[in-house]
C-alpha cells in the first residue's frame, strides 16, 4: 500500500509526494483511515512511529476541501477598525496539544508541510517563549494550533486572542506525559473551549494508563485502540 493509493486530496497528495514520503508507517496505515471516516481514537505509539503524519495528514486531507466555509474570516489588517469590525484572533479548527516546548515545534514543522498548498494556516503557542509575539501571530489568523497546555490555556481566557468555538478537530500527543492529576484543571478547560458534539477527539500516547482509559469512556463516540 502507498499514499499515491490512497485517495487523498491532490494538494495533500502533493506535499506528500514533496516530503518524500511513499509507504505508510504502520500507525498511519491504522489512523489515517479510521480519521478520515469520522472515528475519534486512541493510538498507542511511541514517538519515531510516524505518528505525527498520522493524524496530521488525514485532518488536514478532510479540511482542504472544505476550509474556505469552515475557517474564520480573517479581516484585512490594513483596513481594519477596532471597535467595529470583529476581533481579530485565533479560531482554529485543528487544535495539538502536547506537553513539551521541543514537541510542540517538531509538529508545527510537519504541520507546515502539509498545510503547504492550501489556505490553512499552522500556528504555535508554548510556554517560556514571548508572549506579545505570540498573541500578535494569533491575532493574524490561526486554521491549525499547536501548543503547550498551560499557555494555551492562558490565550483561551482571551477572547480577543484565541477561541476554540470552531474547532473541529482535538488531538493530544503524548497523552500519558500530561494527563496526570496536575493537568486536571488545564485538561478541563480546553475540552471545555470547544463545542463537544462537532469535534472528532484523538489521543496519541505510548503508554496506556488508567486515567487516559477514564478520558477515553468520558469523551470518545467510537474508539480505536492500536498496540504498537
Ligand atoms: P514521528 O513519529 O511523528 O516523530 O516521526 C518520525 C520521523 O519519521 C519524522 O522525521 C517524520 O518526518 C518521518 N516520517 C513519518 N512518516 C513517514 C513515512 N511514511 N515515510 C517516511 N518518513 C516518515
Amino acid at each position: 500500500q502507498k499514499f499515491e493509493d490512497a485517495g487523498l486530496h491532490p494538494a495533500m497528495a502533493k506535499n506528500i509526494a514533496l516530503a518524500k514520503y511513499t509507504v505508510p508507517t504502520p500507525i498511519q496505515k491504522y489512523c489515517i483511515p479510521a480519521i478520515r471516516a469520522g472515528h475519534d481514537l486512541i493510538a498507542i505509539a511511541q514517538t519515531g512511529s510516524g505518528k505525527t503524519a498520522a493524524y496530521i495528514v488525514p485532518i488536514l486531507d478532510k479540511l482542504m476541501g472544505k476550509a474556505k466555509k469552515l475557517a474564520a474570516p480573517r479581516p484585512d489588517p490594513t483596513r481594519y477598525r477596532p471597535g467595529i469590525d470583529p476581533p481579530m484572533r485565533a479560531e482554529p479548527l485543528v487544535l495539538i496539544v502536547c506537553p513539551s516546548r521541543e514537541l510542540a515545534i517538531q509538529i508545527f514543522n510537519e504541520a507546515r508541510k502539509f498545510c503547504y498548498r492550501s489556505m490553512l494556516r499552522p500556528g504555535i503557542v508554548y510556554g517560556g517563549g514571548p508572549v506579545p509575539d505570540q498573541i500578535a501571530s494569533l491575532q493574524k489568523g490561526c486554521d491549525v494550533l499547536i501548543g503547550t497546555a498551560g499557555r494555551l490555556c492562558d490565550f483561551m481566557k482571551r477572547p480577543d486572542v484565541l477561541t476554540l468555538r470552531r474547532l473541529r478537530f482535538m488531538v493530544f500527543d503524548e497523552a500519558d506525559e500530561w494527563l496526570h492529576d496536575d493537568w486536571a484543571t488545564e485538561f478541563a478547560q480546553i475540552m471545555s473551549g470547544g463545542e463537544d458534539g462537532k469535534i472528532q477527539y484523538m489521543f496519541f500516547s505510548a503508554t496506556f494508563p488508567k486515567n487516559l482509559r477514564d478520558v477515553a469512556k468520558e469523551h470518545l463516540k467510537t474508539s480505536h485502540v492500536r498496540i504498537r
